[in-house]
């Protein structure tokens, strides 16, 4: 039997548009909730909260007209009483509907009661035949779409549970039995075609806790799987003496932090070997992670390889080219900084110096990887916030940066540490490292929350930090409708600080501006030519500017946890003690008052994306572009971290097993529109 035999022509197109393209997507298509409809509840036993089936004459109706068209129908136990017991309520209805209620006439219904002003109702209630027998069994709901009938579901579903061939336990009984896993053919079963035994709701825990293992299982085998594909990749190896690095090491105006050099450690050791490095380097905001990718960027230029940093933006790609040139040039090595956006001659003399092996070190946004540019010795690619990169992207520009034999080292770097339930679950396939403390004689950044009726107070603290030599930063929000309001909003703040601070110099930073002004306003502000920065977000990731001690947030309860993180990350950089204002205007939403409460209360970036995590979900967190293809449908990371776990140990024991069926196992779980074995 195939799909084809069991879907109806006329559903085919809407199957394919609910994801569902082979059996085990129908099979795993579950039931949203189940009804009830095996008894009769007497009309004077109903109580409200109750979804019931119940039989009643119809005593009277009418069409009301306010305040919309809504056809109401009022319920009694017996014809000749004087009391309704229950009203009906339609708002969408047809002729047919309101011939069904003919007064005098015994009807049965079933639907969620609710208690109104006028007694019991029923709200869109659906009529039941009464000649009919009530089932003997519980009523699955599925998630469906318009114009198809619960009906199709049930019919379709309950003819491929009759497969045997589709619903083969893949799982070896010893590892159902370690977990206390029910089978997978009684796992479906039990959610589709529930029973009604009294202990039905036990076993329908216990089958979406098979599925939900499943589920885990089939990611981790895939991540594992794309690993091991990525371990028969090769690389070339880059050997050096480690010279460069030592002198870079030598003139930085500081000293490595244990963490800083035992993650170089771990990405030189990588990269000296014959296999892509897929390392992920993870590290709270100011850690340090950028003098760590330059390390490792020397080493393999002196093995004689040519390496390219990307960053997300451009004002922090720019910012890192400046870094390389200070740093890097007493060391000879020839830095080349390529935009999307350059043009004509400069962009074709960065491109030539690219393909002619003369560049060493690209540093770009990832627009480096759509434009033409060819850079044949290239063996390492750092990727800056990889957060903002999805793994399309990744895929692509691996593939771009391919000869044809030979994969890059790809150090991806990131700013939002991942929970372990998350590093275990979406970022298996990656190694990790972790810079886990900050550079000593970092100021504590105080965080104040201030309503925004004490600006003026406000203003005045800004105007002493400036004039005490310090630098201030002054972010405005993102209001969602349209960019073009926000950069009225942005040039009004401006105009507004500007007459309120005559003395102080005042720059504004926003995303609508031609890159080399970005670039030069970042710069005068670095080079403390101004002292104030009014900025929309484009400042969130990675700028640097030590001596900027004071952050002022506009409408703080508009800004995710992540991004108020990294916002705060970008004071506290260098000696002077930091302090975070975070602006926000009433009543705030419940959501918004925990996202504040956390930030307020932890600077552990860690402790923030759990919060985040609980907050918002690992969808969210991840970004729709990363966790799109291999999204969890049904398990939970957080809450089932204990599942997580155990299908972990599970692919340690299974993966090598010859007679596991791996494949078929995964393949039952995902669609892979992603070719993840090179994820
Ligand atoms: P992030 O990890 O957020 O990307 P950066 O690499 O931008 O952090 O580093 C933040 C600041 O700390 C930079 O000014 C950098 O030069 C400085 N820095 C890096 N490592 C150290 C260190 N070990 N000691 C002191 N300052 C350091
Ligand atoms: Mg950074």
């Amino acid at each position: 039997m195939s799909l084809k035999t069991i879907i109806p022509p006329s559903l085919a197109g809407k199957l394919k548009r609910l994801g569902i393209h082979k059996e085990a997507d129908l099979l795993l298509h579950f039931p949203l909730r189940y009804d009830d409809l095996t008894k009769l509840t007497p009309i004077g036993e109903c109580r409200t909260g109750q979804t019931v089936v119940t039989e009643a004459v119809v005593l009277g109706k009418q069409i009301l007209y306010k305040p919309r068209r809504t056809l109401q129908v009022q319920l009694a136990e017996h014809s000749d009483s004087l009391q309704v017991q229950l009203s009906l309520r339609y708002f969408v209805f047809y002729p047919n509907t309101e011939k069904a209620f003919e007064v005098g006439k015994t009807i049965r219904v079933f639907g969620e009661l609710r208690t109104t002003k006028t007694g019991l109702e029923m709200v869109h209630p659906k009529l039941l035949p009464l000649d009919k027998p009530l089932p003997n069994e519980h009523t699955a709901v599925y998630p469906s779409m318009a114009g198809m009938a619960q009906s199709a579901w049930h019919t379709m579903i309950g003819r491929a549970l009759k497969n045997e061939a589709w619903l083969v336990d893949y799982l070896p009984p010893a590892v159902a039995v370690k977990y206390g896993l029910l089978g997978f053919a009684s796992a479906l079963h039990y959610l589709h075609l529930p029973s009604v035994a009294i202990d039905m709701a036990d076993k329908i825990a216990l089958a979406w806790k098979r599925i939900k293992f499943d589920e885990l299982l089939a990611q981790q085998l895939m991540m594992r799987q794309v690993r091991s594909i990525s371990a028969q990749e090769s690389a070339y190896p880059a050997l050096a003496s480690g010279q460069l690095r030592r002198r870079l090491l030598a003139a930085l105006p500081f000293q490595l932090t244990s963490a800083q050099t035992q993650v170089t450690q771990q990405i030189l050791a990588d990269c000296a070997l014959a296999v892509p490095m897929q390392r992920l380097l993870q590290g709270d905001v100011g850690s340090g992670k950028t003098v760590v990718a330059f390390l490792a960027a020397v080493e393999v230029i002196e093995a004689g390889f040519q390496v390219a940093i990307m960053a997300p933006t451009e004002i922090l790609a720019e910012q890192h080219y400046h870094k390389a040139v200070a740093w890097l040039a007493p060391l000879d090595i020839k830095t080349v900084w390529l935009s999307g956006a350059m043009q004509g001659k400069e962009g074709r003399t960065a491109r030539e110096a690219c393909s002619s092996g003369v560049a060493q070190l690209i540093i770009g946004t990832h627009a480096l990887f759509q434009s033409k540019v060819f850079i044949p010795r290239l063996n390492l690619v750092v990727i800056d916030e990889q957060h903002r990169f999805g793994v399309k992207q990744r895929l692509a520009l691996r593939e771009r940066a391919k000869d044809s034999e030979h994969l890059p080292h790809m150090l991806m770097m990131s700013a939002t540490p991942i929970p372990r339930s998350l590093a275990m679950s979406y970022y298996a396939n990656l190694d990790v490292s972790v810079i886990d403390e900050l550079p000593r004689g970092r100021q504590a950044i105080t965080t104040k929350l201030v309503a925004d009726k004490r600006r003026t107070e406000l203003l005045g603290r800004v105007g002493e930090v400036c004039a005490e030599g310090g630098q201030a930063y002054w972010v405005c929000p993102l209001i969602e409708e349209s960019e073009v309001v926000d950069l009225q909003n942005a040039e009004a703040t401006f105009a507004a600080l500007k007459l309120a601070l005559p003395t102080l110099s005042i720059g504004l930073l926003h995303g609508r501006l031609p890159s080399e002004q970005k670039q030069s306003i970042m710069q005068q502000f670095l080079a403390h030519e101004l002292d104030l920065l009014v900025s929309t977000t484009v400042i969130e990731v990675g700028v640097d500017v030590p001596n900027a001690s004071l952050m002022v947030i506009e409408h703080a309860e508009r800004f995710g946890l992540a991004q108020l993180h990294q916002l705060r990350g970008r004071v506290g950089r260098g000696t002077r003690a930091s302090t975070c204002v975070l602006l926000y205007s009433g009543p705030l939403s419940e959501n918004a008052r925990a996202r504040l409460k956390v930030i307020y209360e932890t600077q552990d970036g860690f402790e923030i994306a759990q919060a985040d995590l609980r907050i918002r979900g690992p969808g969210e967190l991840l970004g729709a572009k990363q966790s799109g293809d291999q999204a969890l449908r049904f398990a939970d990371i957080q809450v089932d971290f204990d599942l997580l776990q155990q299908a972990r140990d599970t692919v340690a024991e299974l993966f090598d097993e010859p007679m596991f069926p791996r494949q078929a196992f995964v393949d039952r779980w995902f669609n892979t529109s992603v070719d993840w074995s090179k994820a």
